[in-house]
């Protein structure tokens, strides 16, 4: 390894980089990261992070006015965004400056520029200096999706929308995903008029339909509009500065702001993975086996550049398993199977395991038990918004196959879920369990 400047360098300081260079480094390895933007990656510096954050805040609308339901008198409210947007980016800088620290407690040396890779070991930096390494990590994410269409330039995208100066009055928001379903609940909490525009006549893919189709009830009920079937024409910008965005199937709409949240692409741009014969999927993604080795034996890659699972706990897995088989003589592979997720918008979903549509597929026959009710708070609130709770288990063994649900706090109720469904547990092993009451959660061991 002496012939090397370093045993790892790793290219992309998010969440995959940093577990891998750090786990890397705490099992001897001598490692050096090279990171262009801010330490910390999408989802701590312009992801999910910063987003829960906002999430937190817009939910205060509703709350301040359920409040009264409950005795309060909150007297008048007013919403300060840019105070919000500061304290929000003022505690990113501060996770910002613990990333870095994690790395220099670690001795992983970091090069605050880009790095390209110009043989199987060697990666040269932007200033034109050379490095050697024994392995190479490409951990550098991925980056937001934007369709072309004549005047797409206007738009924004999640990495502008938490710097904005003011909160619009009217947005337009392409795509129903993850993203665009989030930043809806977020905008239109807000005080915004939002429209949410999809080029298919389905919101939120992969998710179940009953939950998904509970999501768009709710939120047409709250006064978000959705606009299916629509593929963009052109945008063009008007002399107030507002947007008239022309549209396949539908009327042209003047917004203040278009917000793209069309899915993302990896970022493998530059890197010099032509010249070094690392290959690419048709989706641009970095090819990899299981254990995240590309085509080129010393260079692995991890997260959302290889575009397997784009969730930030997988890349920590990844970048995880990575460093402990090639560095900590602890071979890990990734089980992908069972991974759970959740959307945040209001209220939020989650998921865990098969939809009833996989299942059907699957298994043939599946049985299904739900339960569809209005949470406690909410009814006292009168906020006739209904939560619904869905688990699909394997006819004769009463297996759990998969766990749906909306409803408020559904992320932090599926995460101890998915932990029985992960185990294998079944219908009979959920019912054997006490009830907690008065709770949400207590659905899950009462489905009959
Ligand atoms: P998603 O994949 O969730 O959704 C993309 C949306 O854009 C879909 O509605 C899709 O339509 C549409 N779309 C995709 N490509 C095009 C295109 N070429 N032209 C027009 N529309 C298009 O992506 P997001 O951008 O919302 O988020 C990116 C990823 O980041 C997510 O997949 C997720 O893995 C991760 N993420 C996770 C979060 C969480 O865990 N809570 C939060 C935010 C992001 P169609 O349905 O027709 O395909």
């Amino acid at each position: 390894m002496a012939d090397y400047d370093y045993d790892l360098f790793t290219i992309g300081a998010g969440s995959g980089g940093v577990r891998a260079s750090r786990v890397a480094a705490a099992h001897g390895a001598r490692v050096a990261v090279a990171e262009e933007y801010r330490v910390g990656g999408t989802c701590v510096i312009r992801g999910c992070v910063p987003k829960k954050m906002l999430v937190y805040g817009a939910h205060f609308a509703e709350d301040l006015e359920d409040a009264k339901h409950f005795g309060w008198d909150v007297g008048e409210r007013k919403f300060d965004w840019k105070k919000l947007r500061d304290n929000v980016l003022g505690d990113v800088d501060r996770l910002n400056g613990l990333y870095k620290q994690t790395l220099e407690n670690n001795n992983v040396e970091v090069f605050h520029e880009r790095a390209t890779i110009t043989g199987p070991n060697e990666i040269t930096l932007g200033s034109g200096e050379k490095k050697t390494a024994k392995y190479i990590l490409i951990a550098t994410g991925a980056r937001p999706h934007v369709p072309t269409c004549p005047g797409h330039e206007y738009g924004i995208t999640s990495n502008e929308a938490f710097h904005l100066d003011a909160i619009p009055r009217r947005v337009l928001i392409a795509g129903a995903g993850y993203i665009a379903n989030e930043f809806a609940g977020i905008f239109h909490q807000f005080g915004a008029k939002v429209t949410l525009m999809n080029r298919s006549d389905q919101m939120l893919r992969g998710y179940d339909e009953s939950v998904r189709d509970r999501l768009l009830q709710i939120s047409l009920m709250k006064g978000i509009d959705f606009r299916f079937n629509a593929n963009f024409e052109k945008i063009e910008k008007q002399e107030d500065g507002s947007l008239l965005v022309f549209m396949s199937n539908h009327e042209p709409l003047n917004v203040d702001y278009v917000l793209f949240a069309t899915g993302r692409v990896p970022n493998v741009e530059g890197l010099g993975l032509e010249d070094v014969g690392v290959s690419v999927n048709e989706r641009g993604a970095i090819q990899v086996d299981g254990n995240s080795r590309t085509s080129v034996p010393s260079i692995y890659a991890v997260g959302d550049v290889t575009d397997r699972v784009q969730l930030t706990p997988v890349a920590i897995r990844e970048g995880q398993a990575f460093a402990d088989t090639v560095f900590g003589n602890k071979p890990t592979t990734l089980d992908y199977s069972c991974i759970p997720s959740a959307v945040f918008s209001h209220p939020p979903i989650a998921g865990v395991g098969l939809t009833e549509a996989q299942a059907m597929q699957q298994y043939g026959t599946v049985k299904v038990y739900t339960s569809d009710f209005r949470p406690m708070k909410n009814v006292v609130a009168h906020r006739n918004e209904r939560s619904l709770y869905k688990m699909i288990c394997d006819e004769p063994t009463g297996k759990i196959l998969g766990i749906h649900m909306i409803g408020p706090d559904a992320p932090e109720i599926m995460q101890v879920a998915a932990v029985a469904v992960k185990a294998g547990l079944t219908k009979a092993d959920f019912d054997a369990t006490v009830a907690i009451h008065p709770t949400m959660s207590e659905e899950l061991v009462l489905l009959k």
